[in-house]
């Protein structure tokens, strides 16, 4: 793995509609070829910092953001979220949010037009996601909305991967899957780092999942990073035995 970051943020700041800061300076660092945690609870301040990070609080009405974001080494702050996709920085969104009236295989398609591809390299693109969630496959003709929560879970994952990204900010991949199904996701996201070299951020509030997988972890308490360590240190430390984040 190589030691330069791919993604180093810079006493991030964020304020929703002139209330109360919803994130207080963060500061992380993602190696390049890592998978990093931010843990915390509801509310903590994960998803305005992974949002913040791939800009699209650009889009988001009364967000102010401040601070730096290096991506590569190129300063990022103000980039076009599309324009990030485009350089390999893609958020997979919480909640899953796949276009429920078409196929799962149109779902993973949009996701290959950020680099705008021949016809062959979208269906090369699409065997490859095939390889990694073999399940897709079976399921690529029907509608997206008719499909499990673990099954939309891998189209989101699926379709950002569509366009070969070099680091994937994945928001609560946990979220209302069963245990089995969340090990699954966890799974093939520890396959694509390895085979592949992708990085990920990931904002989990399932912190036992999340340390069994990640190099290294970020504790966000009220927009603030409260601790930060690999998973053995972090399994250490007081803070996560804060009942909010359970017995990791
Ligand atoms: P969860 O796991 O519940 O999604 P989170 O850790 O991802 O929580 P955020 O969604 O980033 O937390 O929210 C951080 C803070 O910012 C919270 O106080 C939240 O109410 C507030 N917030 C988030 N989005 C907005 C918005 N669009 N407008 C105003 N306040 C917001």
């Amino acid at each position: 793995m190589g030691q330069a970051p791919i993604l180093q943020v810079d006493d991030i700041a964020v304020v929703y509609n002139q209330q109360a800061c919803a994130l207080g300076g963060v500061s992380l660092t993602v190696p390049d070829g890592a998978i990093v945690a931010l843990l915390g609870g509801n509310g903590a301040g994960k998803t305005t910092t992974l949002k913040a990070i791939s800009s699209l609080l650009r889009v988001e009405r009364g967000a102010l953001v401040r601070g730096t974001i290096l991506y590569r080494g190129m300063d990022v702050t103000d980039a076009d979220p599309w324009r990030l996709a485009e350089e390999g920085l893609v958020q997979v969104l919480e909640g899953r949010r796949c276009f429920a009236h078409l196929s799962v295989e149109d779902n993973l398609r949009i996701g290959a037009f950020v680099r705008r591809p021949s016809a062959r390299g979208i269906a090369e693109a699409l065997e490859r996601i095939y390889t990694v969630f073999p399940r897709l496959k079976v399921c690529r003709r029907k509608a997206a909305g008719y499909t499990s929560g673990g099954e939309q879970q891998m189209i989101a994952i699926g379709r950002a991967l569509m366009s070969r990204p070099s680091l994937v900010l994945l928001d609560e991949p946990s979220m209302g899957l069963a245990p089995q199904l969340v090990e699954e996701i966890f799974e093939i996201v520890g396959k694509l780092n390895r085979d592949e070299g992708v990085s990920f951020l990931l904002a989990e509030q399932n912190a036992a999942v999340a340390l069994r997988h990640a190099k290294a972890a970020y504790v966000l308490e009220s927009g603030r990073v409260v601790a930060h360590g690999t998973p053995e240190e972090l399994r250490q430390a007081d803070v996560l035995l804060d009942a909010y984040l359970g017995a990791a």
